[in-house]
């Protein structure tokens, strides 16, 4: 037994070494030494976008290898996310709301945007980005030649924050899993985060949406482009002038992908 748990430690500390060599350190081992050299290579992130593994895993806390990893959607429809959802009493935010935004658009869509959580018109109407931040996404939108009724539109947090204060960790805790949920039914092309809290959630970062925008980050296979929020773009029009280069390099990359 013990001679068995030596042999283990040995091929663990060569899988470990191997990971350091391609530059992966940090690791921490779960589950049993056995059950962790048997499995197939598992590092995951531990973030809270991931659905908890039942499985032995290596955990690694800020880079994402799943192999092989998978191009295709979950397979869940946003009908049935939109159900498990329900009357959602998992945060704070459910107390103070008058209906959930779930999203709108098409699921059959090669873009999504990801703003931080809906404002008073959209609890109103129970649709994401239907205010005066919302004109200016539908123009952002327009002028690369897509409609709304072609891409999906959803939000970090599903409910109004009081007085449209920043959502909070607890509450981007709780709803998140859905964000990732919808964006795993859908998988678009690309991914384009509205703002600094919607580009900290998907990447999964505390870096501000300011140095993250203009070029494309990963999340899980998916090319994601951070760039500024309408609401302030409608504080400061001269931003416009970035988004417009975000947007032209979404165009760019969806006309090549085709
Ligand atoms: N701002 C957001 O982030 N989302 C909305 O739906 C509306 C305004």
């Amino acid at each position: 037994m013990a001679e068995d748990r030596q042999f283990y430690i040995a091929q663990l500390k060569e899988r470990l070494q191997y990971y350091k060599e391609m530059g992966i350190d940090g690791l921490s081992v779960k589950g049993s030494l056995k059950e962790v050299l048997a499995a197939p290579i598992a590092v995951r992130q531990e973030s809270p976008r991931f659905a908890p593994t039942s499985g032995p895993v290596i955990v690694r806390r800020d880079v994402l290898f799943e192999s092989p990893l998978s191009q295709q959607s979950s397979g869940e429809t946003l009908e049935g996310i939109r159900a498990d959802l329900g009357d959602c009493r998992r945060c704070k935010l459910c107390s103070g709301r008058t209906n959930i935004v779930f999203g709108s658009g098409t699921s059959q869509t090669k873009l999504v945007f990801v703003g931080e959580g809906p404002g008073a018109d959209e609890d109103a109407q129970g649709l994401p980005f239907v205010g005066a931040a919302g004109q200016l996404l539908t123009k952002i939108i327009e002028a690369i030649q897509l409609t709304r009724d072609q891409v999906y539109i959803c939000n970090v947090v599903k409910c109004r924050p009081p007085s449209n204060r920043t959502p909070e960790e607890d509450e981007i805790a709780a709803c998140s899993p859905f964000l990732f949920r919808q964006l795993e039914s859908i998988r678009p092309q690309v991914i384009c985060c509205l703002g600094t809290v919607a580009a900290q959630t998907v990447l999964g970062t505390k870096t501000s949406v300011g140095k993250l925008r203009g070029r494309f980050h990963d999340y899980r296979g998916i090319q994601v482009m951070p760039t500024w929020h309408p609401a302030y773009l409608l504080r400061n029009p001269a931003a416009k002038r970035d988004v417009w280069d975000d947007v032209k390099k979404i165009k760019t990359l969806l006309d090549e992908l085709g």
